[in-house]
């Protein structure tokens, strides 16, 4: 039985006056909240607004990104003990925003793509054992592009994705790790993928887990969606057997929608 997660990812948003806000209202309605695991990942400048908003609540806090070094000079970036330091239990890693086309030899800054900071398989296989080695529990993003889908690849994409993250992780590490399948044509687009085609998609996933990992851990492991998720859409998600929750952009930035897909994760396991 894999307890499901619904995980806010408030990307550039909120300052720390909206922070509070958002968050104290998510608490309010849903700080008691059982049979569902809600993290909210608010911008690494609200972490601590948001832990003073979540205080006593069942409500976990999550950062959007971490780097692998402990400190250092690497100007902007956040180690393990920074978020812990800042009562974090998650953090999202890959996420398709942060990994890499601009700067790439071949390829021009391309918005569209959404795809601007440059993590790689590589950089994102560093990022996971530095989360875990914190105690941090990783929420890892991989996710096709639509040109990919198109071209039929999914399935080796996101196969690829995971392979290449969990590589050098023992079985026992790979117990904490979460995995989020995002389509990154279904990214703050409003195309939300069909559920049954996600269901099948994180199957594969599922699949691709067993054989790095053995099928216990697979079976044990949460895989989420996360794409356009809103409360129109979230129960057909959540009612599929493959789908452990949502990784969840522009409805979670409401708390009245995020909340109603809180309600929808707790109600369907
Ligand atoms: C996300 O931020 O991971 C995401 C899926 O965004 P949205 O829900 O807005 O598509």
């Amino acid at each position: 039985m894999r307890t499901p997660i619904m995980a806010g990812n408030w990307k550039m948003n909120c300052d720390n006056d909206e922070a509070w806000e958002l968050a104290a209202a998510i608490a309010d309605e849903k700080g008691d909240v059982e049979g569902c695991e809600v993290v909210l990942c608010p911008p690494a400048t609200a972490l601590t607004t948001v832990l003073a908003a979540i205080e006593d609540t069942n409500i976990g806090l999550g950062a959007q990104n971490i780097f692998w070094e402990e400190s250092g000079a690497y100007t902007g970036e956040l180690s393990g003990p920074m978020l812990l330091s800042c009562g974090c239990q998650y953090v999202i890693i890959g996420h398709s925003e942060r990994r890499g086309r601009f700067g790439s030899a071949d390829e021009d800054f391309t918005p569209e793509l959404q795809q601007v900071f440059g993590d790689t398989d590589a950089s994102v296989n560093r990022k996971l054992p530095a989360a875990l080695s914190h105690g941090l529990l990783p929420i890892v993003c991989v996710g096709e592009l639509l040109s990919e889908r198109q071209e039929g690849q999914t399935d080796e994409v996101v196969s690829g994705q995971v392979t290449a993250a969990l590589t050098g992780l023992e079985a026992s590490e790979v117990d904490w790790v979460i995995l989020a399948y995002e389509p990154v044509w279904a990214i703050g687009t409003g195309e939300v993928c069909e559920a049954e085609e996600a269901n099948r998609v994180i199957g594969v996933i599922r699949a691709t887990l067993a054989e790095v990992v053995g099928g216990e851990v697979a079976e044990r492991v949460r895989i989420l969606y996360g794409g356009s998720v809103n409360p129109a859409n979230v129960e057909g998600l959540m009612e599929q057997s493959e789908i452990d929750g949502g990784l969840v952009g522009g409805a979670s930035l409401q708390a009245e929608s995020f909340c109603e897909l809180i309600a929808a994760a707790a109600a369907s396991k």
